[in-house]
Parts: C-alpha cells; structure tokens; sequence
C-alpha cells in the first residue's frame, strides 16, 4: 500500500509540485533518494562538490522528514534496475528534462506500467516547460528576447502558486529511521567545500542591475546550486523577482529557454546548434588547453576566473563568458572541451544552462553573439575588473616576473579567430 516519491532535482519538502501530489492524492507516501550510479559512474574525481552538496542536503532533507515521523530511504544503483524489484502502488515525481534523464524515466514507466504501477510526474523545477512557451504556429523559438516576452505575458498568478504539502504531512509513511550511508559508501570523498548559502537576498536582487557585472562585488546571488538541485523554489524565486527587478527576472527566464531549447533540440548536447560551426578546424592544441584549466594563459582575468573556479566550484558570469570566449576564440579550442571541463568543475553545473553558454560564446548556439565579435580580456578588465581586486585575488603573483607570459598575442589570436572561423563557415 506504499507510494513513492522519488526526489531528484527537487530537494526540499515546500513548494514541491510531484511532493504535493503524491501526499494529497496518497495515505502511505515514502520519500526515496536514488544515488544514480549511471550518473555518479560517469564523474572523474572521487572529490565532487556536487555530488557532497546532494550528501549534505539530504542530510538535512531526511532529518526534517524524521521529525515528521517518516525518513528518507536513500538507495544507490541504477534506477532501472532497482525499480524492477520494487512493487509499490504508484512512484510520484518531477519532470528532468535532460536526455538521459528522459530515457531513464521512459524505460522505468513502461517497466512499472507493466506491473501496473503508475508513474507519475510533474513541472516544478521552471515555470513553463516544453511546449508552454512556443511561436503562435506551434513551433519553438530559438530567439531569447522573443521567448522572453511570450513568457512574461504568459505568467499569471496561476502559475507562481505555491504547491502547499505542508496540508498533507500525515500522509508521509510512518516508518524507522533508515541507514545514512557516508560519502564513502557511495564511493566519494569529503572536499571540504564551502556551499552558498540557501538565502534570498533581496537587497542584492534589488541592485543587481547595476552590480551583476563586477566579479570583484557580491552582486548575483549565488542561488544557482539550489535551483540546479532544487532546495530553493522557482516559483518562489520568480515573484521575489516580479516585485523587486524585472533584469534579475530575465535571468531565471534564460535558464527556461535553454532548458526549452535542450528539450527541443537535445542534438546540442553533442553538436553544434548551428549545424555549420561544426566545420570549424579547432586547433585544440592539449598543452594550451591545460595553461587554460590551471589558469596559466598570462591573460590575468582568464587566468582569476578558472582559479577561482578550480577553488571554489564557481565563476562569476561575466568570467564564465570571457575565459569561454578566450578558449574558443583565442586558442581556438573546441567549446565541447570547455563545455566538458566546466561540467567537472562547476558546482551549479547544468547540461541545459552550460551548453547553452558555452555554444552561445563559440558563437555556434541559438542566439549566440556574432562569431566576429572576440572578447577583449584587457578591455573586459578594463571595464569589469577595473581596481583589479577580482584579478588580485586569484592572481597574486600577477604583474611579478613569476607570472606566465600570454600564451598568444592578442590581436594575433584575434584574426587567427577570424580567419579559421569565417573559413570553416564559408
Ligand atoms: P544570478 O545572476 O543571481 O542569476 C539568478 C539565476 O538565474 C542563476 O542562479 C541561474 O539559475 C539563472 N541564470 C543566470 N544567468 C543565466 C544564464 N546566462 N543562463 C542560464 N541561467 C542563468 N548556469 C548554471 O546554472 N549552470 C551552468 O552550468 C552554467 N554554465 C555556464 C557556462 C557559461 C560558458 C556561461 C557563459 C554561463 C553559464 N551559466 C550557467 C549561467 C550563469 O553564469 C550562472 O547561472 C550564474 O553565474 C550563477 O550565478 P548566480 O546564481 O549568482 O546568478
């Protein structure tokens, strides 16, 4: 007579929309975590941030459902496979939108529906999904500022409702508290990281329109491990939005066009948007690629933005676009070993949002910034960085004899660019 509901990038007990279905519309409601050895298999490091950020929620998560009476049964192995041998009523959760995660759950409904068990899920993680926001004849845009504006005129109250599970908690499952398997069970190490903390700041959402470009200021607002893993709300999210910055708004919309756009056109997550950039000749020299990872290009705001995300799993976004820029442009070395590299590293890493970036800065992605417009570091800096204080404090050593000389000239690597581009494109 148990239902389950299987969290996955929704780790919270408010505002869950699959949560809240499962509890209203069910008495015995046991809450499962899968670590998805498919997934965790595939890292390369036995210190992942991310995967300590989901150990230490979860954490959390099942101590909350404890003192509700129930707990959280935390399994580890592929997910097919563990759903062929378990027999509950129906399996309650939210929609994943990447392609494995699509396949994953279309192989685990057709083999629960055989049972006869039901396979329900739901939208929670963005606001409009798939095929909510389209061009009038149906099909889906790939123009950001059009998409932006049908989304705005969508949104009504409706859709930032709050999905109260709060009503339903006696519905949880009464059971014993279950074994917390350690980081090691699971075949991982403690990193030590620091985690951004889960708190709205509103007076940095209120500024951001002015401070959103300073790598050096606190002026984004770091959320974006907690929507990629879902411990904050998006609905939430959108009407702090709504009432206090219409710019930051913008920004929870661009993580729901690429979303969009992968769901559509989930040939990126391999290829080039823009089938003809993958004609491009990259040069993808592997030693120039390291001093890009190590942070050893001699190109000083390069060089602070991947050591600050090899210390810390971030990177502001005005540094994401231009060290992106740099290893596309300026080494001329292929966006999906960027993309890649980032995808390690990066704590919010997000297949839809990273791809979406990286094709945007190579100039292949929908929308993406003419090939012909290269990024200046010394101008970047000049505008963004402009005390240096960013550049100082990841690259002490900077302006010293012990600090790397470029590893390309400039205006050299800038009609490289140009001319290996507009060649490959024809
Ligand atoms: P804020 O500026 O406070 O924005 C609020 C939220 O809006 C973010 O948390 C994020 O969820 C969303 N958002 C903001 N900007 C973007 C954007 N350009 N595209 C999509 N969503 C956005 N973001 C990821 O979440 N995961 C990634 O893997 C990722 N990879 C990127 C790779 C490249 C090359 C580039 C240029 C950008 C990438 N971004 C990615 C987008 C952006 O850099 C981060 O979302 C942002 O820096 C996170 O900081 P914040 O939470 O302070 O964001």
């Amino acid at each position: 007579d148990t239902t389950i509901f299987w969290f996955r990038r929704d780790l919270r007990l408010t505002d869950n929309a699959g949560l809240y279905h499962a509890l209203r519309d069910n008495e015995h409601v046991v809450p499962v975590f899968i670590f998805d050895t498919v997934i965790l298999d595939a890292l390369e490091d036995i210190e992942d941030r991310r995967v300590e950020f989901i150990h230490q929620t979860l954490a959390g998560l099942k101590a909350q459902l404890e003192a509700l009476g129930s707990s959280l049964v935390i399994l580890h192995g592929n997910p097919v496979t563990l759903y062929r041998v378990l027999h509950p009523r129906a399996v309650y959760t939210n929609h994943d939108y990447e392609p494995y995660a699509r396949e994953r759950d279309g192989a685990i409904q057709k083999l629960l529906e055989k049972k006869g068990i039901g396979f329900h899920a739901y939208k929670d993680q963005v606001i409009f999904e798939k095929d909510e926001v389209v061009k009038d004849d149906g099909k889906p845009y790939t123009v950001f500022t059009p998409y932006s504006r049908k989304w705005k005129a969508a949104l009504t109250p409706f859709y930032l409702k709050r999905y109260p599970v709060e009503k339903y908690t006696g519905h949880f499952k009464k059971i014993k508290h279950q074994p917390f398997p350690g980081l090691e069970d699971i075949g991982f190490q403690r990193t030590g990281a620091q985690f951004p903390e889960r708190v709205i700041r509103t007076g940095i959402i209120e500024k951001y329109d002015r401070t959103r470009d300073f790598p050096d200021v606190h002026g984004t607002t770091r959320l974006s491990v907690h929507l990629r893993f879902g411990t904050v709300s998006i609905r939430k999210l959108c009407q702090v939005a709504q009432q206090k910055n219409q710019v930051w708004l913008n920004e929870l919309i661009w993580r729901e066009f690429y979303a969009m756009i992968l769901w559509h056109f989930p040939h990126v997550q391999t290829e080039s948007f823009k089938p003809k950039y993958d004609r491009i000749a990259w040069r993808n020299d592997p030693a120039e690629f390291d001093l890009w990872c190590t942070g050893q290009t001699g190109y000083p705001i390069v060089d602070a933005g991947m050591r600050e995300l090899n210390a810390t799993g971030f990177m502001h976004n005005r540094v994401r676009m231009i060290t992106a820029s740099f290893l596309t442009k300026h080494l001329l070395i292929d966006w999906r070993w960027g993309e890649a590299y980032f995808g390690q590293k990066l704590l919010d890493y997000d297949l839809a949002s990273n791809n979406g970036g990286w094709q945007w800065a190579a100039g292949s992605g929908c929308d993406a910034a003419p090939y012909f417009r290269v990024f200046n570091p010394a101008l970047q800096t000049k505008k963004f960085d402009p005390d240096h204080a960013y550049i100082k404090k990841w690259v002490p050593e900077y302006q010293t004899d012990a600090y790397a000389r470029p590893v390309v000239e400039h205006a050299l690597a800038r009609q490289r660019a140009l001319n290996t581009y507009k060649k490959g494109l024809g």
